[in-house]
């Protein structure tokens, strides 16, 4: 027996609905009434238009100021700053992956609580308890594990189903791989996001994240070709946003996202988003687990309605060479990855030789 707890953490409150980036005082008002807002550039001027006259009406102040680009610490600290200058009681973060970060550790850094805009559904950044930190460079630096989830995640549909179809794609991959990590990881009661063990509604939320996946995808792509918002983009989008970032962190990853880990050292697929990586992890976690074919002919219909890359090439892989692959799996095999919350247990060996094979059944499906 062992007293680690089995957990459910999650943002205390997740909205979707279109227009609500001019509703942004009625979220604020719960939490303070002097805003901070740190804002992704292509979005500022429409903050402006749309989200400071209904603030200034309600009687809460707020400055908006322009994130730059990448969440280093010197970001967070110039942020910090200029949040404590202008005396602000509430932190609010518009826009992707890397502002919604240094929101959320602006506010852990200054006690503050934070609402989070995202803008594009590509990953599970805005939901979960963690923030990315990079080096000047662009290089990972660290993550900042927070004690808290974000106080509100507010999912405007205008503003997401404008967003680039890429991304878009990008995080309905993310999202696939979200419900077999989970049911990995519960079956070798493995470890979840949190450091703690697998809840059954983590479990559950992935399974239902699967689920919105594969009902409404197809549908979902006609609305977001057509920047649109439709019912069935709404539940792709809490799929994207809410379920799978809950799911992975109270459900736990496998061995999808480790091998999108280990993926980093090979400098053809620098530039592929993160999305797409877990897809091919997935097919490896799949070919690893022997999944059925029903299964896997589910997933892969998901990938190839959404546009997914399918084979490594399809991600811009131009020669595959065996040490890089080998090295590919060594890291996605370390101790402290999540390889480890795979029901049985995987060597680098085993890896290698699973996504050379998934590779091969990319190709078969991608002709088919
Ligand atoms: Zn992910």
């Amino acid at each position: 027996m062992t007293n680690i707890p089995r957990t459910v953490t999650s943002p205390k409150k997740f909205m979707i609905a279109t227009g609500l980036l001019g509703l942004m005082h009625d979220f604020v008002k719960d939490f303070g009434d002097n805003a901070f807002i740190i804002c992704d550039e292509f979005i500022l001027n429409k903050v402006d238009k749309e989200a400071v006259p209904g603030l200034a009406e309600a009687g809460i102040n707020s400055t908006v100021e322009k994130f730059n680009y990448e969440c280093t610490q010197a970001e967070i600290d110039r942020l910090g700053e200029l949040a404590v200058k202008n005396k602000a009681n509430v932190i609010v973060g518009v826009g992707g992956g890397k502002s919604l970060d240094s929101a959320k550790a602006v506010a852990y850094y200054h006690k503050l609580p934070v609402i989070l805009y995202p803008t594009i559904a590509s990953t599970d950044a805005p939901c979960t308890a963690l923030a990315v930190i990079y080096k000047e460079n662009g290089e990972f630096d660290r993550y900042l594990f927070l004690p808290q989830n974000p106080d509100a995640v507010i999912a405007d549909m205008d503003i997401l189903a404008s967003a680039p179809v890429k991304f878009f794609a990008a995080g309905v991959g993310d999202a696939l791989a979200t419900y077999f990590e989970a049911r990995a990881c519960y079956a070798c009661n493995g470890v979840n996001l949190v450091l703690k063990k697998p809840s059954r509604t983590g479990l559950g939320l992935a399974k239902l994240c699967f689920d919105l996946l594969r009902e409404n995808v197809a549908q979902a792509m006609d609305a977001v070709t057509n920047k649109v918002p439709t019912p069935a983009l709404e539940q792709v989008i809490e799929a994207t946003i809410y379920l799978s970032g809950v799911g992975a962190e109270s459900g736990g990853l496998a061995a999808a996202h480790a091998v999108n880990n280990g993926m980093s050292v090979v400098g053809d697929l620098h530039h592929v988003q993160h999305g797409e990586k877990v897809t091919f992890g997935l097919l490896t976690q799949l070919v690893l687990e022997n999944a059925p074919k029903s299964e896997l002919e589910d997933v892969i219909g998901i990938i190839k309605t959404v546009g997914l890359p399918l084979t490594l090439e399809d991600m811009g892989l131009k020669e595959f060479k065996e040490s890089e692959w080998r090295k590919v799996a060594e890291i996605a095999c370390a101790e402290d990855d999540t390889m480890g919350n795979m029901p049985r247990a995987v060597t680098a060996d085993d890896v290698y030789n699973a996504m050379v094979a998934a590779n091969t059944l990319a190709h078969r499906y991608k002709s088919l």
